[in-house]
């Protein structure tokens, strides 16, 4: 499987191109630190087409630094009450309060900032960029990540709204009395990939590499609908939800936090691009990974593994520091699940690559 290109891609040549191929020899990628060709590129899951223009923007015109550009293209989208799955409106934990879990990563620097369990801040990944600026840590959770906001200036605000209100009062309704092993509130077991509809994930996140070279990202969620209240995903775990490494690329998570948790997924993915990887068949080994781990679990909770393949749905996204990209999924039909790029074509969707490919 072979990710996508920038346009403007003479900066391959003869050695970037064997390396797209996968020709060069595992290791060798090191040696090749060739920076994207004065173009920026951005990526991010489908619900950020509006974050990867922004993002780009941010880049070309605004000058800002890639982990800025990519927690600026995500506010508008943790602003945004129709989407459930990340900042204002976003789905709350089992008593009904808005959690959000953010972070983001500077390539440059190698830092980053976090937040855990935030509540009644609208922009999580904002506060998490003062984390990585303005402290010595990486992660503040709870009531200390809030106090550290308000003292930095952020305004506390009602993150609920009615559609949000409304889905929290319907689960409570049918909730079923032991929800907490998978498949979570006794979800159809025979129907494994609808679980995420019943117990909704949603998140964004967005990887920017800038024309030098440089980058950085960005995860922002309200997490798992319904969620133990202190519940933690991926979002805000460097590694998990996210990492950088400005020698080599980007890459982030959504989906099932526990999967990329456990398999320091996006760290995975920027090691295998180290080693020659194109950024798309680094994120199919990475699933690959989660999917031989699923079924080990399933010891433990059978519905993990259900029809020969993984119960949970998980997709993972990367750049690459020479400008490839790409993304792949844990489960779909082919022409369905899509992320979202920026790059001198335009903004855009383009398909991930599906590691079970269910039948049209
Ligand atoms: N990964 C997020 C979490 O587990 C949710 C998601 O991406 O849908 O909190």
């Amino acid at each position: 499987m072979e990710s996508s290109r920038v346009t403007r891609r003479s900066f391959l040549g003869a050695s970037g191109a064997a390396l797209a191929a996968g020709a060069l020899p595992r290791g060798a990628f090191a040696s090749l630190p060739s920076p994207a060709d004065a173009d920026c590129i951005a990526v991010s899951s489908a619900n950020g087409i509006g974050a990867v223009a922004t993002a780009r923007a941010a880049v070309l015109e605004r000058r800002l630094r890639p982990v800025s550009a990519a927690v600026q293209g995500v506010a508008q989208v943790e602003a945004d009450p129709k989407d459930t799955s990340v900042g204002y409106g976003g789905l709350p934990n089992e008593d009904g309060v808005i959690q959000l879990d953010s972070a983001c990563m500077d390539g440059p620097r190698h830092n980053a900032g976090a937040v855990g369990s935030l509540e009644g801040i609208m922009h999580p990944a904002q506060v998490a960029e003062c984390v990585m600026d303005r402290t010595d840590h990486v992660l503040l959770v709870g009531p200390g990540a809030k106090r550290f906001a308000l003292e930095q200036g952020f305004i506390e605000q009602d993150l609920s709204t009615e559609t949000s209100r409304k889905a929290w009062r319907e689960w409570q309704a049918t909730r079923k009395e032991d929800d907490r092993l998978w498949p979570l509130n006794g979800a159809d077991p025979d129907a494994p990939w609808t679980l995420d509809e019943k117990r909704p994930w949603g998140t964004i996140h967005c990887s920017v590499l800038a024309p030098n070279g440089d980058l950085g990202c960005c995860t922002t969620t309200s997490g798992l609908a319904w969620k133990i209240p202190g519940r933690v995903g991926d979002s805000p775990l460097i590694g998990c939800g996210l990492y950088c490494d400005n020698t080599v690329g980007s890459a982030g998570a959504t989906g099932r936090g526990e999967a990329a948790i456990l398999s320091g997924g996006s760290w995975l993915i920027v090691e295998r691009m180290r080693m020659g990887d194109d950024p798309t068949e680094a994120c199919l080994h990475a699933l690959r990974r989660v999917s031989e781990q699923a079924q080990r679990a399933a010891a433990w909770q059978p519905a993990l593994w259900a029809k020969d393949k993984p119960g949970f749905g998980l997709t993972f996204y990367a750049v690459r520091k020479d400008g490839l990209f790409g993304s792949a999924t844990m489960i779909g039909r082919r022409g369905g699940p899509k992320f979202s790029v920026a790059d001198a074509g335009g903004a855009r969707h383009e398909e991930c690559a599906i590691l079970y490919e269910l039948p049209a």
